[in-house]
């Protein structure tokens, strides 16, 4: 499931191919992902000039010359090729929508699952629109500080692990990246959100925009290969520390994994959470507190 990172990669990975192009052929090959995609949207496209790419929380928000924005969700399994002017190029059983821009780029989005989404907003009715109306700040912008992540948190029974997911506390911070966040802030993912100390929540702030910046700096890294035809957007090699990595040591702490059984993976809401009980102790939290 692509996270925050992946769809920073994936907007960066456009951004040279449709920044002040212009979409020249629509082909929408099937009514609907998610949600229906726009009314009339071959229309409304086709001859457009792309003014600016950019991301808000796991949203790609393309903005057009009339003022109007084509947004794209990846969801669970979404992907985007991208197709050289010229390159052969079989559309695929999940190709569902395939944009030509006027150099002959194809631009193919790629969903499985369809739990992808791709909706037009009027630039004046964003901020109002329910995808963004409620989010919270961009977790790598200036917005979002430990005095802001402390206010958000204030009563919150929910564990921290839970709260983080929340799209009003901050936007787009997933479950892997949650994860590794309260990993590199040694804060057990089973504490009371509300009970979070301004002192945790520098460490839980600077480790949210670390663990962020790094894949994104990753990902960026796998954007200098794109040379070949149908290349495929945003899914690169990850190093995780906690995610994923049950039963081994985590690396960061003397934890030995004969005793201790290494990186604990819990179900929290139905989602998977690893932390290491030797780094992110509850009892360690209190006395600190
Ligand atoms: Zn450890």
């Amino acid at each position: 499931m692509p996270e925050l990172p992946e769809v920073e990669t994936v907007m960066k990975g456009l951004t040279p191919f449709m920044l002040d192009a212009t979409i020249a052929e629509v082909d929408q090959r099937r009514p609907n992902l998610r949600v229906p995609f726009p009314d009339k949207m071959r229309q409304r496209l086709e001859g457009r000039n792309v003014t600016q790419l950019y991301r808000r929380a796991k949203y790609i928000i393309i903005v057009l010359d009339d003022d109007q924005n084509l947004i794209i969700h990846l969801g669970m399994s979404g992907r985007i090729l991208i197709v050289r002017a010229g390159e052969d190029y079989e559309i695929k059983k999940h190709d569902h929508l395939i944009l030509t821009l006027q150099d002959g780029v194809r631009i193919v989005y790629n969903d499985p699952r369809r739990f992808g989404m791709v909706f037009m907003v009027a630039g004046d009715e964003l901020n109002n629109h329910p995808s963004f109306s409620a989010l919270g700040p961009e977790p790598l912008g200036n917005e979002f500080s430990a005095p802001i992540l402390t206010e958000r948190l204030k009563g919150k029974k929910s564990n921290i692990k839970q709260a983080l997911l929340d799209q009003r506390v901050v936007a787009g911070v997933g479950n892997i990246y949650a994860c590794e966040a309260l990993f590199q802030a040694g804060i057990h993912p089973e504490v009371e959100a509300g009970k979070i100390k301004s002192t945790r929540a520098e460490a839980l702030t600077h480790a949210i925009k670390d663990v962020l910046a790094r894949a994104i700096e990753a990902g960026g890294s796998t954007l200098k290969d794109y040379r070949h035809v149908n290349d495929e957007l945003g899914y690169f090699q990850h190093s995780f520390k906690v995610y994923d990595q049950e039963k081994k040591a985590c690396g960061a702490c003397d934890c030995d994994v004969d005793k201790t059984s290494g990186i604990k993976r819990i179900v929290q809401s139905g989602r998977s959470t690893f932390y290491c009980p030797q780094k992110q102790k509850k009892t360690e939290q209190k006395k600190t507190q």
